[in-house]
């Protein structure tokens, strides 16, 4: 027996380009044999949905409605949803946060303001984790200035996001096994409507215990309990061939500081596109 749950996940109401509300991926998830999901919507400096101009009870209140419209859909139906946050940091890397509640956020309007450590130090203090999605990620909306800022310092690493090119996941998953071997790997499907991903698209992570709450999922990611990545077939494999990234990367220490690590020094020998 495993129990499915969904890590990395966008509604309508805090994501600018989420495209449903949280309460219609609740019927999705339950058919597809899941047993929870964590809504993680983009965070102050992510695409978020509420205006960064209203105040900050204001703003949190806005923020929060797509996982309470999931939370309220999953309670009648005895599915269970977590509250989790996805922020973005300023080389274009973006960070799943788990564990903090709206109170937390509403009584800490100096979040906004938060660097990569002071995050870490807060979400720790609150007995939270932050797990980094997406290190690999070089896409379109990146624009003129992306750039890849893999960070030593996190709790976790997602390896795999169906939202990805494939070939970034096997960056990813290469930059793991070489760089973050003993901190928890993780799969998300980076959804944004339930019908975004079908089959084996829709991604994941599997106990054997099931969660009660967020905090059991945080407790999972500190303390590297064995799970298995739900993602399509070999798409978390460290050793298949590896394309060039196309975007600078700067890898941040374990006090998110700048180093002079380069790509051959986390991936270890890659093909070079010819
Ligand atoms: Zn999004
Ligand atoms: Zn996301």
């Amino acid at each position: 027996m495993e129990f499915k749950y969904e890590t990395h996940l966008h509604t309508m109401q805090g994501s600018a380009c989420g495209k449903a509300p949280g309460r219609d991926y609740i019927a999705k998830y339950m058919d597809l044999g899941y047993d929870g999901i964590i809504v993680t919507d983009h965070f102050f400096h992510g695409n978020c949905r509420p205006n960064r101009e209203l105040p900050w009870d204001q703003w949190v209140t806005e923020y929060c409605r797509g996982y309470e419209d999931a939370a309220e859909e999953g309670y009648r139906r005895g599915f269970k949803v977590f509250f989790g946050l996805e922020e973005r940091f300023d080389l274009w890397d973006e960070w799943l946060v788990y564990g903090l509640t709206k109170e937390y956020m509403l009584a800490h309007p100096g979040m906004r303001d938060w660097t990569r450590m002071q995050w870490l130090e807060h979400v720790h203090a609150a007995g939270g984790c932050a797990v980094q999605c997406h290190p690999f990620r070089q896409a379109g909306y990146m624009s003129r200035d992306g750039h890849m800022a893999p960070c030593l310092a996190v709790d976790g690493v997602e390896v795999c996001n169906s939202g990805n090119q494939p070939a970034w996941d096997a960056q990813a998953a290469r930059y793991a096994r070489n760089m973050l071997p003993d901190i928890f790997h993780s799969a998300g499907s980076d959804i944004h409507h339930p019908d975004d991903r079908q089959g084996d698209q829709v991604f994941g992570v599997a106990f054997d215990q099931p969660l009660f709450s967020v905090q059991d999922y945080v407790q999972a990611v500190l303390h590297n309990t064995p799970h298995r990545l739900i993602v399509s077939p070999g798409r978390d494999d460290p050793d298949q061939p590896l394309e060039e990234p196309t975007l600078p990367m700067t890898v941040l220490d374990r006090e998110c500081r700048p180093t002079a690590l380069t790509l051959r020094d986390v991936l270890g020998d890659y093909h070079e596109r010819v």
